[in-house]
């Protein structure tokens, strides 16, 4: 039986794992993970009674991946879908108040966030051609300046691009960040007709399968948190799974087919293909033997740094603080805070009863040093905003930091052209697939997405090399 090894135990490496034992469930397949816990970037934490996710605070069902792997692994009766307040209900916080995010086209008529002449530009989108010749690779910003106007970029693009990617629309690419939204502009000539295209074929698409009417795009979760999804890969998983295990390098195997992979000191595995799911600068590492310009090629995808810092107060002492969503502070009017989940507002069991939890991420690519302030800094940078922002009038009960030194990949310009020369490159080493959230979308939905086709291709791959050998 050929044997595929997986470098990293997070939720990429995790789908490709589970995806393989499905599809064959004979396949010999070991996922080797660095740290002591799988589960990379998603973990959940309990504290007293405050349930903290350490990483990402939910899944959009925007794709099926995610559903659809929770379903396989038998998990969709505990899942939970954030409330209807938290749907609604999402702020920017502007010269030091709340301000709700228009939910739809007469909120956007209404909004006091663009004045009369951002609400012209925003709403002739549609109408506006878009020119001959563009340019080769446009940013988040620029493509949303030229389509919408620069107010509607300051405002939404700004708030989007921080909420997701914790980067600068300036400097992030709209084609590798939001592939959606030139392809609406090319196919519908404009996003707002596009997104209404989209809307209709789903319905149709609904219809046609005779489900009721699909709602909005929905944020899901576990009753237990997230971590409730990487224990159900692991438990499936069982043995295959082995922590404790940093991948420093890997070889073509000599005379045979296949590969050999080093891990510390003496531990050494062969296998026939090897799936690296870590993130781009360990891959580097790992590659720099084998193949330098590829190596070099991986190690240039930046990364931005991030604290979670998640304070816990009394009810009774947030008096005004709104239901809903959470908050994103622009960058042009930010302080120390990208944005604040409001936890306990949008899933319930997240905090004890007479209590809240906010979860504030600080850092991003504007204020990285932010991340090395010591706990107590950054509790007091968090709660004075709190202050402000949510008008708490006493002093949080919990408090729980949480630092990525390397959070999420930075798709910017030349992304798409970097991954193609990586494709190209990685391709001439049969049996070695690169993967992970550093390529091709850093949701967990374009995660799980990942791991299923890149399941798909090993398969693929190790069934023609069995055919050759037959044929041998
Ligand atoms: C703070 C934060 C908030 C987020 N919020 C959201 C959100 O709300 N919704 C959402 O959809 N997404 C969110 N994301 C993004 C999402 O969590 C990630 O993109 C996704 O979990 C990445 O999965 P991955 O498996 O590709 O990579 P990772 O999670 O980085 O996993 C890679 C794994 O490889 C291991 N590893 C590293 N080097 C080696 C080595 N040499 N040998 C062996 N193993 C190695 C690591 O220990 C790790 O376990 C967030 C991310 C962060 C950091």
């Amino acid at each position: 039986m050929p044997h595929v090894v997986i470098v990293g135990g997070g939720l990429t490496g995790l789908s490709v794992a589970f995806r393989l034992k499905q599809a064959d469930p004979e396949l010999a397949v070991t996922v080797l993970e660095h740290k002591s816990r799988p589960g990379g970037n998603i973990g959940t934490e309990d504290h007293d009674g405050f349930r903290v996710e350490t990483g990402p605070n939910g899944f959009l069902d925007r794709t099926p991946a995610v559903p659809s792997l929770c379903s396989d692994l038998g998990l969709a009766d505990q899942l939970i879908t954030g409330s209807e307040a938290a749907r609604k209900n999402r702020y920017l916080f502007l010269g030091g108040k709340l301000r709700k995010l228009p939910g739809g086209p007469l909120g956007l008529l209404t909004t006091p966030l663009l004045s009369l002449r951002g609400k012209w530009q925003l709403l002739t989108e549609p109408f506006r051609r878009a020119p001959d010749h563009l340019p080769p690779d446009e940013s988040v910003a620029g493509f949303v300046t030229r389509r919408a106007g620069r107010e509607a970029a300051n405002v939404f693009a700004d708030a989007l691009v921080t909420g997701i990617h914790g980067g600068d629309p300036a400097q992030l690419s709209v084609a590798a960040a939001f592939p959606r939204l030139p392809v609406m502009e090319r196919e519908a000539g404009s996003i707002i007709r596009g997104f209404m295209r989209a809307a209709k074929k789903r319905r149709q698409e609904a219809e046609a399968r005779g489900e009721p009417r699909p709602g909005p795009q929905r944020m899901w979760s576990f009753r237990a948190g997230l971590r409730v999804l990487i224990d159900g890969l692991t438990n499936q998983l069982g043995p295959a799974v082995r922590t404790g295990v940093r991948v420093q390098s890997l070889w073509p195997a000599v005379g045979v087919a296949g590969w050999g992979v080093r891990g510390d000191g003496r531990d050494a595995w062969s296998a026939d293909a090897v799936v690296l799911a870590c993130p781009a600068y360990e891959q580097a590492e790992i590659l720099a033997d084998l193949d330098a310009p590829l190596a070099d090629d991986v190690a240039g995808i930046p990364y931005n740094r991030i604290a979670v810092v998640a304070l816990g107060y009394r009810k009774t002492d947030c008096p005004t603080a709104p239901d809903g969503f959470g908050y994103i502070a622009p960058q042009n009017t930010r302080r120390d805070v990208l944005g604040v989940q409001w936890c306990s507002s949008i899933y319930p069991g997240r905090a004890p009863d007479g209590f809240v939890l906010w979860r504030a991420l600080c850092g991003g690519v504007h204020r990285a040093e932010v991340v090395d302030w010591d706990d107590d800094t950054l509790g007091r940078a968090v709660h004075a905003e709190m202050k402000v922002a949510m008008g708490v009038t006493g002093e949080p009960v919990f408090r729980r930091v949480v630092r990525w030194p390397a959070a999420i990949p930075q798709y910017v310009i030349g992304h798409l052209d970097r991954v193609a020369r990586i494709d190209a490159a990685a391709a001439k080493h049969h049996g070695l697939f690169l993967t992970g959230n550093a390529y091709r979308g850093v949701a967990m939905g374009d995660c799980a997405e990942q791991g299923e086709a890149v399941a798909g291709r090993v398969l693929s791959f190790l069934a023609t090399t069995a055919d050759e050998g037959e044929r041998e």
